[in-house]
């Protein structure tokens, strides 16, 4: 069965003391609370990686991720770091995909799809995400564009490869503007994405995959957007940032 996952995404946020001391709140808060079918997962700049995998490593469910990687293995390549470096941190995630990524840097499904190699063969997540500007909602294209970010990043895989994969659903008119999809827009879209993946990989990866909802989420809307059945957890923005906001959101699965 599919695990919930919360993932906290610190964007470009925290030095590096203010990373480990927030990152000691989570671990404290999160020990008694993470049940076994839970994971949480914390996203930080590369600097925090080593440092919050060794402070992770003493708590149950408490994973590490990165927000990048480069494509490339290793080499001539200056402001880079490699699957194989953020692997040898101690963290097991990876976002990629991101919109802030596709948008700010260029980052094409093709591109993409050779990150994602990279992270898979050296056995880090990805937690690949996916979604809609505001004029591709607007337009009902949204479905078309879904399922063409998907089919160029993540077709070329065999099924086996989904079990190293979290997606994450992420309306771009709803990341860091407080508008968020009602848990109705969010749920039609998480069971598109799973239906596509049946069609794609079979019923059993598609079931087995855990789709993440992302977009403003906080304390006040988690239960409702968690409670909807192809709404597997979420990659969590600025209120990953406050320990007790992030707390409350984990908790919704307890
Ligand atoms: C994100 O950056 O992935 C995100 C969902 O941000 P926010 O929760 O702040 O909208």
């Amino acid at each position: 069965m599919r695990k919930n996952i919360v993932a906290g995404n610190w964007k470009m946020n925290l030095d590096y003391e203010q990373g480990l001391s927030l990152f000691s709140e989570i671990v404290n808060m999160v020990k008694d609370e993470v049940r076994g079918g839970q994971e949480v997962v914390v996203c930080s700049p590369f600097i925090h990686l080593p440092s919050l995998a060794k402070l992770g490593n003493s708590a149950v469910n408490v994973s590490i991720g990165a927000q990048n990687i480069s494509e490339h293995a290793s080499g001539a390549y200056t402001g880079e770091i490699s699957a194989s470096q953020v692997k040898s941190t101690g963290a097991n995630y990876v976002i990629l995909g991101h919109s802030e990524r596709r948008a700010y840097y260029g980052e094409t499904d093709e591109l993409l799809a050779k990150k994602v190699d990279a992270a898979l063969a050296n056995d880090l997540k990805p937690i690949f995400c996916i979604g809609e500007t505001k004029e591709e909602r607007e337009s009902g294209s949204f479905y078309e564009v879904i399922k063409t970010q998907l089919s160029k990043a993540l077709f070329h895989l065999d099924a086996n490869a989904f079990k190293h994969i979290v997606l994450a659903y992420e309306p771009v008119w709803a990341i860091g503007t407080g508008l968020t999809a009602t848990p109705e827009q969010a749920q039609e879209v998480h069971a598109f994405i799973r239906k596509t993946l049946a069609e794609q990989f079979g019923q059993e990866t598609a079931d087995n995959t855990s789709i993440l909802y992302g977009g403003s989420a906080n304390p006040g809307n988690a239960q409702s957007l968690f409670s909807q059945p192809d709404i597997d957890g979420g990659l969590i923005g600025g209120a990953s940032l406050k320990s007790r906001d992030f707390l409350q959101i984990i908790n919704v699965f307890n």
